[in-house]
């Protein structure tokens, strides 16, 4: 027991990564839904295991709180930036793992 890491609560490192596994694990199990006029894409990151998802368009602040989304326009994305954005603590400062990859030709709606 002398490997005690500086952080605590075993989550893996933040790490600046792209790989073409997680892109492809994206790809494949990653969903959308309509969220606030804009589309969500989210699902579990494939390198640490924490949802996270991705606000595509614009998305609407609503001041009141309503049950009904307005249904945004179906778009397709040649290109999509994902990174995961999950909420835990990797690294001092950090949003998410730091795991990113490009999508292509991503379709919402
Ligand atoms: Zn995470
Ligand atoms: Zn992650």
């Amino acid at each position: 027991m002398s490997h005690e890491g500086p952080s605590a609560g075993g989550e893996i490192p933040y790490q600046q990564v792209s790989e073409q596994d997680w892109g492809r694990a994206v790809a494949s199990s990653f969903r959308y839904r309509p969220a606030y006029g804009a589309w969500m894409y989210f699902g579990p990151c494939p390198r640490c295991r924490h949802d996270t998802a991705t606000i595509v368009g614009e998305a609407i602040i609503m001041r009141d709180i309503v049950h009904a989304d307005p249904q945004p326009a179906a778009v397709v994305l040649p290109k999509l930036t994902v990174r995961c954005q999950c909420s835990h603590q990797h690294g001092a400062g950090n949003t998410g793992c730091g795991a990113y990859v490009n999508v292509y030709n991503v379709r919402f709606g």
